[in-house]
């Protein structure tokens, strides 16, 4: 079944006027018609079936039927990468999608080669993801952000899965064992992280480093590879 993500409410009843990106893809691409049933989700109310009312020739109209799943979140787990080349990056913000995150936040680092991002177009690949990997919400991409200034406000009780590929930290599963709550793991760019943030990132008592073992991995197979050891050693990939 087509999924979408909107901004709007959910509840039984409610008509719902798709954006034109989105009439377009229901009516022009998936040639939807009046009495076609779709599941739509907000990241608040559940996953609702809702019907097609009318397709316009620039917008289509749906009526939210019943609900198909309760609202449930994943584990609250930050994906912070740092600015790599545009193609791998939105392969890692699709990943992280699928791999559960709830939020990719970028990352502006000492060697990173640009201090800027297409977020709105991160943000799509993100959303459109989530309707594939059936998730009931979409991860949040955040605008970059400068290495010490995350650093400096970070938020209290959240844990950091530094992977440091310089090869002296402890693997990452017996540092995970047991783990839970709010996390962040943090994959550095093209060239790495610099000695000095090494050194800052630590010192944070909040920061675990771990390796990946002993191979050095390019920035999306590290996230993908620190995401999925997380997911089954602190996430949801645990039997329930
Ligand atoms: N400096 C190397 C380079 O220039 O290719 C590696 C950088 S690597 C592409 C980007 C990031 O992936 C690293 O900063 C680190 O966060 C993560 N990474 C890669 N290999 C790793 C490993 N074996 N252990 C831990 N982290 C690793």
């Amino acid at each position: 079944m087509i999924r979408l993500y909107l901004s709007a409410d959910l509840s039984a009843e409610v008509g719902l006027d798709l954006d034109e990106g989105q009439s377009r893809y229901l009516a022009a691409v998936m040639r939807q018609t009046a009495g076609d049933e779709i599941a739509c989700f907000n990241g608040r109310d559940g996953e609702w079936l809702c019907r097609v009312e009318a397709v316009g020739k620039r917008q289509v109209r749906l009526r939210a039927v019943q609900r198909l799943r309760e609202q449930t979140t994943g584990p609250d787990l930050d994906l912070v990468v740092a600015l790599v080349k545009r193609a791998r990056l939105e392969t890692i913000v699709e990943k992280a999608a699928e791999l559960g995150a709830r939020r990719v936040r970028l990352l502006v680092t000492e060697r990173t080669n640009a201090d800027h991002a297409r977020v709105d177009r991160l943000q799509a690949i993100a959303v459109e993801a989530a309707e594939q990997t059936g998730r009931l919400d979409a991860p949040d991409v955040v605008a970059p952000v400068k290495l010490d200034a995350l650093i400096r406000a970070w938020p209290e009780h959240r844990r950091l899965m530094f992977c440091d590929e310089a090869g002296d930290s402890p693997p990452a599963i017996p540092v995970l064992a047991g783990a839970s709550g709010a996390w962040s793991i943090f994959i550095g760019p093209e060239g790495g992280f610099s000695p000095t943030e090494r050194e800052t990132l630590r010192a944070q008592a909040f920061a675990s480093p771990v390796s990946l073992g002993p191979r050095i991995l390019r920035a999306d197979t590290a996230a993908i590879s620190a995401m999925t050891l997380w997911q089954a050693t602190a996430g949801d990939w645990r039997a329930p």
